[in-house]
């Protein structure tokens, strides 16, 4: 996603070859026009998938998950960190290791809020070593729901993240996708070109 890239450029702030920062404008303080843009984005890569429900975890999924499902025309869900005493024991869990805060948390989500059955897209602001998606992807599976992809703001393709999504048989979406970084540098894989065949255009075939 061009604008998206173009916002990393100029506003992310890259800490380390592994840590980007990027609270101007979508973590922290959230420009709502993007925001919006992202879950339209979404909506158009999974349109074809019949989704009930969008998933996230709190708190940086939140904006992304909230614009996809107003998209979608369907609610969203997300996993909190922190058993409230008002959830009751009725809770689906996962265990987490977050890769920014260096803790090992219990993610959860009351049972009535994911059916089985249901068709889920779960996103999230970064893919890095996958840890907090695989953990919602159990969460679906312990539900029953079916998990139809992945969506993400952005992904560091050097980190393990999509390989671990991949290998259990998750498809990915990512809108920006940085191969490699460093201080005052950020390399995207060009997106791919949308190939339409001639067949499609012509009627007529090659
Ligand atoms: P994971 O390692 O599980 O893929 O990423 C977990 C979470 O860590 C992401 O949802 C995101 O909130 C945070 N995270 C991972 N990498 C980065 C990064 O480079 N910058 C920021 N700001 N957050 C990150």
């Amino acid at each position: 996603m061009k604008v998206l890239e173009q916002r990393i450029q100029a506003e992310g702030n890259i800490l380390s070859d592994r840590v980007l920062k990027v609270d101007s404008f979508l973590n922290h303080q959230v420009d709502t026009q993007l925001a919006v843009a992202i879950g339209q984005e979404f909506a158009r890569l999974f349109a074809h998938e019949q989704i009930t429900k969008v998933l996230t975890i709190e708190a940086s999924g939140i904006q992304f998950a909230m614009a996809a499902g107003i998209a979608l025309n369907v609610p969203f869900v997300y996993a909190k960190k922190k058993k409230a005493i008002t959830q009751g024991d009725q809770v689906y869990s996962a265990s987490v290791h977050s890769f920014t805060r260096g803790e090992t948390y219990q993610v959860t989500i009351v049972q009535d809020y994911l059916q089985p059955g249901e068709r889920v897209l779960i996103v999230d602001d970064f893919l890095a070593t996958g840890a907090a998606l695989v953990g919602l992807a159990d969460i679906v599976e312990q539900a029953g729901a079916i998990l139809v992809g992945v969506g993400c703001v952005i992904e560091k393709t050097f980190q393990e993240g999509r390989g671990l999504l991949e290998e259990r048989g998750i498809a990915v979406q990512s809108l920006a996708r940085i191969s490699a970084m460093s201080p005052g540098h950020v390399e995207f894989i060009p997106e791919q070109p949308l190939i339409v065949s001639s067949l499609n255009r012509t009627g007529a075939g090659v």
